[in-house]
């Protein structure tokens, strides 16, 4: 059972564009965010279970390719790039920081909605884990994942089975929102699905160990109304 998300994120100064885009991408089934400036985009994306970033290149405050490079470091969601710019070099260099793919202005809404469908299709068949190395190794957080140890500020730490398999899946996929049922069957196997709710305590007890404050995570967010995700950031 996959509920697909359609969550997208509009991240746009003029608001005129993003009212049109809005509105066009609700008929065709979206649920939409918007975000006028860099600042306001970083926090619905950390907030909200975010399936594409519509991302405009010329912001007010921090640009576009800053805010791609600074999603890239959690998260591998897909991101188009909508830009103004006709070089050639600077959208090369938007695919190069990890843009999936870009439009350029003006655009159709039909051409839009065929690139959105296109890599929302791709994304969705490769679920690939961001982050393919043997250790995670960030800020005051050290997990080996061929050992299964972890240390906090240097000091080990102790994880149970269930605790190690619920945050390995996590950091292995940063960004991606994993439901209760989701995290359950990875730790637990299919037959304790239903126990949902079971998540809850074992994500409590992991942020009793792993964050500064477990009541302000950084490491294991919340998202509402659909589960949890990786915070932290994943390159070196
Ligand atoms: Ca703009």
């Amino acid at each position: 059972m996959n509920i697909v998300n359609r969550n997208i994120l509009i991240v746009e100064d003029e608001l005129k564009i993003a009212e049109v885009l809005q509105s066009f991408l609700k008929s065709k089934g979206f649920r939409t965010f918007t975000a006028e400036n860099g600042r306001e985009a970083m926090e619905v994306f950390d907030k909200e279970n975010i399936a594409l970033i519509l991302l405009d290149l010329m912001l007010p405050d921090i640009s576009g390719e800053e805010i791609c490079r600074t999603i890239r470091k959690k998260s591998r969601v897909p991101i188009i790039m909508v830009t103004a710019k006709a070089e050639e070099e600077d959208l090369l260099e938007g695919l190069q920081i990890g843009a999936d793919d870009y439009i350029m202005k003006p655009f159709s809404l039909k051409e839009l909605n065929a690139r959105i469908e296109a890599v929302l299709r791709r994304s969705s068949k490769d679920l690939v884990p961001l982050f393919r190395k043997n250790s995670y190794n960030h800020d005051d957080l050290y997990v080996d994942f061929e050992s299964r140890t972890l240390k906090k500020k240097q000091k080990e730490v102790n994880l149970t089975p269930t605790e190690y398999k619920i945050l390995a899946a996590l950091m292995k996929y940063p960004g991606k929102v994993f439901t209760r049922n989701e995290l359950i069957t990875i730790a637990l196997g299919d037959e304790f699905l239903g126990y949902d709710r079971a998540v809850d305590s074992h994500i409590k007890n992991l942020r009793q160990k792993i964050e500064d404050n477990p009541k302000e995570p950084v490491y294991i967010l919340t998202i509402h109304g659909a589960g949890y995700k990786f915070g932290g950031e994943s390159s070196t």
